[in-house]
């Protein structure tokens, strides 16, 4: 695999020349005052300088309601396999961490095929932050930089990009660059200026331990009275869960068509924090209070998920969930600050 630097306005024209072929391009681009991750059909449109885009890249390879399956309600049934091939252009270091999380999360056990097909038919071009977000703690977390999951990725330096190949499918797309050149020693070691900056500014919200310690501290934190504290002022939005690139939460149903005799199994998206996640047969709701349900997504980052795929802390610093907690309760950061300047650790 190699590692090359290619012009700004080189790098456009390879954008415009995938835009232009049969492949589905996917970009971020500007939306009103925000980013968003949506087609590319003009390689003008395409920004790299994004600072955080509304929702993760994880509708991609989760959509927020896809089929599974169509069935005759008289016994027949046929899965239905995503097979789109996309090349997914922009994704930030800590969404990458995600998406590599979501992998494990989705491959082991029972193997998820819809995740998983839509996942490898995804070439993902990543991208070093260019410009910090308002809420970004990715520094925090472990996350400011990534160097697996990805086949290319690009760090901004000055008016160039490092392109990094890390898998033959990247490698094939860095072949097709035209003016990309082997990387100079002076090429890397501004890219690692980018990286040391990028380690140091995204981290608005500063965690005061290591994350490696979230679920040895959780431990301790069952009854601590944040949970009540901060749950007063939640409204059961769910808005937390929704922008959350590591919250991979769905729920199943069957839907029956007019003519009664088909249908189709779909899931969608769920949020532990909303009213009704956890009812069950009997109309039982497990978590009926709403300092359950905070405190849930919580350990859910800290302590369960971590539990799942060998300690990696289910938060990576993105911020979304600040930014878009109206009654700002939602930030992890705060806390488990919190815990942690209150709880007797020995
Ligand atoms: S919990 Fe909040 S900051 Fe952490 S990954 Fe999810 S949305 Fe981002
Ligand atoms: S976004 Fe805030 S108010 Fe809405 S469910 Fe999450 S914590 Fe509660």
């Amino acid at each position: 695999m190699s590692v090359s630097t290619v012009t700004k306005e080189q790098f456009k024209s390879f954008v415009a020349a995938l835009v232009d072929s049969d492949q589905n391009v996917v970009g971020v681009q500007a939306k009103d005052d925000k980013f968003a991750f949506g087609e590319l059909t003009d390689a003008n449109a395409l920004r790299l300088d994004y600072d955080v885009t509304i929702l993760p890249p994880k509708k991609y390879m989760l959509p927020q309601r896809e089929a599974l399956m169509n069935f005759e309600v008289a016994g027949a049934a046929e899965s239905v396999q995503p097979d789109e091939k996309m090349v997914l252009l922009g994704v930030h270091p800590y969404d990458m961490i995600a998406i590599n999380q979501m992998d494990e999360l989705f491959s082991q056990g029972e193997y998820d095929t819809h995740y998983m097909n839509r996942r490898n038919n995804i070439t993902i071009i990543a991208c070093d932050v260019v410009t910090d977000s308002k809420n970004v703690f990715a520094a925090s977390m472990n996350s400011a930089t990534c160097d697996t999951g990805y086949d290319i990725l690009l760090t901004a330096i000055g008016d160039a990009y490092v392109v990094d190949a890390a898998t033959d499918k990247g490698q094939a797309l860095v072949d097709m660059m035209s003016g990309a050149n082997e990387a100079t020693d002076a090429d890397l070691k501004k890219r690692e200026a980018v990286h040391e900056k990028n380690i140091a500014a995204l981290n608005k919200h500063e965690l005061e331990c290591k994350p490696s310690f979230l679920p040895k501290l959780l431990e301790k934190a069952y009854d601590h009275p944040v949970w009540e504290e901060r749950a007063r002022l939640c409204y059961s939005c769910g808005s937390c869960n929704q922008v959350c690139p590591t919250c991979y939460c769905f729920d199943v149903q069957d839907e029956v068509n007019w003519d009664l005799k088909t249908g189709t199994r779909c899931r969608a998206w769920d949020g532990c924090l909303l009213t009704n996640f956890a009812t069950v047969a009997g109309d039982h709701n497990f978590r009926k209070k709403r300092a359950d349900r905070f405190r849930h997504r919580l350990y859910r980052k800290g302590k369960y998920v971590p539990g799942k795929i060998d300690g990696q802390i289910a938060c990576v610093g993105c911020g979304r969930c600040v930014t878009a907690c109206t009654a700002k309760i939602a930030n992890p950061v705060e806390v488990y600050n919190t815990i942690l300047e209150t709880t007797e650790l020995r």
